[in-house]
């Protein structure tokens, strides 16, 4: 196979299991209810979750119940609104750094929002190694270019599965400023086609934050959600059940 192709193929499947984790199992299923996974892969997100993706499950699943709260208001994690759309990418990191810090402290305004989640933070975050996981990726870009005899390799590697800060910034930002609206919600969420295709469907936040318990995000013909492509395959696969598909799917 062709160098090139090998090295797209690897970012493709870094990038796929990283919004994988962050699409499916910490969005649809761990902050919204939208599907519910198997015991067993719940075991495994909560314990897998911080070491593939380098964010916190229950930190993250604080921080956007606490944006749909208060999208776009004064108190939201992260709104290009209060932050302008490059400010958001900072802002989101510093909100992510000081909710994860309140969880330990087991301040009120944060674990009120999360009563429902029967797991802890992440030892990994606890123990102070937060940086644990970049450092293993980082060891397995250098170990899989230097077995597979080419940098670019590893760097694809890198990209796909370290990916999550710009997918979050592209979704917080891009899909709150541009795009159109199907709803009049109270927010100035939008559906961007662009950011909805390359983050399996999080680009309709429009239709997301109007329904946020679907695990469908797409309503119209013209929009295809592949994240919830990928929640019929797990599905299929006894990963996980879809409870509902929500009736306002039927009306536009
Ligand atoms: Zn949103
Ligand atoms: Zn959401």
């Amino acid at each position: 196979m062709h160098y090139s192709l090998q090295c797209i193929l690897v970012l493709i499947a870094a990038y796929g299991l990283n919004i994988f984790y962050t699409s499916v199992l910490y969005h649809r299923a761990l902050t919204h209810g939208a599907v519910k996974l198997a015991p067993w892969l719940h075991w495994l997100v909560i314990n897998t979750g911080c070491w593939v993706t380098g964010i916190d499950p229950k930190t993250w699943v604080c921080m956007h119940r606490l944006h749909h709260q208060y999208s776009d208001q004064e108190k939201d994690p992260h709104s290009p609104v209060n932050h302008g759309v490059f400010g958001t990418l900072p802002s989101q990191v510093k909100s992510y750094e000081r909710i994860m810090k309140g969880l330990i402290l087991r301040r009120k305004e944060y674990t009120s929002v999360i009563k429902d989640l029967d797991f802890d933070i992440s030892w990994v975050i606890r123990s102070h190694f937060w940086w644990a996981p970049y450092l293993m990726h980082l060891a397995i870009a250098i170990l899989v270019g230097f077995f597979c005899h080419g940098w670019w390799i590893g760097i694809a590697y890198w990209v796909g599965i370290m990916s999550h800060p710009i997918q979050g910034w592209m979704v917080n930002s891009l899909a709150h400023q541009y795009g159109y609206r199907n709803f009049k919600t109270d927010d100035h969420s939008t559906n961007n086609t662009l950011v909805a295709w390359l983050i399996l469907g999080e680009g309709y936040q429009n239709n997301h934050h109007q329904d946020p318990t679907s695990a469908k995000f797409s309503y119209r013909w013209f929009e295809f959600d592949l994240g919830y492509l990928l929640c019929l395959v797990a599905q299929s696969l006894g990963m996980l059940e879809i409870p509902r598909l929500s009736a306002k799917h039927l009306q536009i």
